[in-house]
């Protein structure tokens, strides 16, 4: 039986990834801030609930230590994360650290930890799910994306890395989806100057895709036996994608300022 382990499964991708590969018979280590809160997984067979905030490195390297004297581990979902939205003026400076720490230190810091591990094993695979945002830009979301542009450059070059040991290094990139991501603003004060462009921008947000679809393609990368970084997940991330492949990033910058701002009456819009 095959062991895979999850940051982030108490809801959303991460927890609809723990239920698929629990279902197709693999061992699940799935971990989350609050475990004793867990309801559901904690019901299934093959699954190990363990603790684990990601931004915090002690608990990274007791948790994984934990793990892998319990299991044999092949698969890593660096799933952990949440989307910090806003104008960037608007964010703390503890906001913005705080966003880092979480999506892309976290990711660095457990893909650290386990690295030796898969080395030393001459077999693994990480999987670090970003973002249609870590390929294409929004408004409001600056710090968000810039996490997840982080974490596929990052993933691009440790692909290359740790293909030495036979270690993969793959990205799932989900489009907007229904889950939690974008609940956690709350201590954002929202900006006057940018009420109008903000709301419209919230408005264009359509979470059209289940947490079932991208746990897909989660399960579609980690089985399909192919040397292949990029994969995207969403009814809307490849065509999103593919759209700026086509025009190019500067016209497609262009673009989105049109989409986002025209018809506010903004000045230095063209
Ligand atoms: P959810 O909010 O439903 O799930 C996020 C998970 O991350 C929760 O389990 C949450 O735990 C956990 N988490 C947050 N902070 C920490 C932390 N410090 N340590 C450990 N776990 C933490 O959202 P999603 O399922 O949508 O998010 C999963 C991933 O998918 C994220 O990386 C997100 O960026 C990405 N994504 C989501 C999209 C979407 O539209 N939903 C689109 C593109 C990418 P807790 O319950 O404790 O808060």
């Amino acid at each position: 039986m095959k062991t895979i382990f999850i940051t982030g499964a108490s809801s959303g991708i991460g927890k609809a990834t723990a239920k698929l590969f629990q279902a197709k018979g693999w061992n699940v280590i799935a971990t989350m801030r609050k475990p004793e809160n867990e309801t559901e997984l904690s019901q299934l067979e093959h699954v190990t609930l363990l603790p684990l905030d990601v931004t915090r490195l002690a608990q990274i390297k007791s948790t994984v230590a934990k793990a892998s004297s319990l299991f044999d581990i092949d698969v890593v979902v660096n799933n952990a994360g949440y989307g910090l939205m806003g104008a960037l003026e608007a964010f703390s400076d503890e906001n913005i650290v705080r966003q880092v720490e979480t999506n892309f230190l976290g990711t660095v810091r457990v893909t650290h930890e386990f690295i030796p591990y898969f080395r030393n094993a001459k077999k693994g695979m990480f999987i670090n799910v970003t973002s249609i945002g870590a390929h294409t830009s929004f408004p409001f979301t600056s710090i968000y994306n810039g996490t997840k542009w982080a974490v596929e450059g990052w993933s691009e070059c440790l692909s290359i890395e740790l293909s030495m040991f036979n270690v993969g290094v793959k990205t799932v990139s989900p489009s907007a989806t229904k889950t939690e991501l974008f609940s956690h603003n709350s201590d954002i004060t929202p900006l006057p100057f940018y009420h109008a462009a903000e709301k419209k921008m919230l408005g264009m947000i359509n979470p059209d895709s289940t947490p079932e679809e991208i746990a897909d393609v989660i399960y579609e990368a980690v089985t399909d036996n192919k040397d292949q970084l990029r994969y995207f997940a969403g009814k809307k991330s490849k065509a999103i994608y593919d759209r700026r492949q086509e025009i190019g990033a500067e016209a497609s910058r262009k673009e989105l300022k049109k989409l986002y701002f025209d018809g506010l009456g903004l000045e230095n819009n063209s």
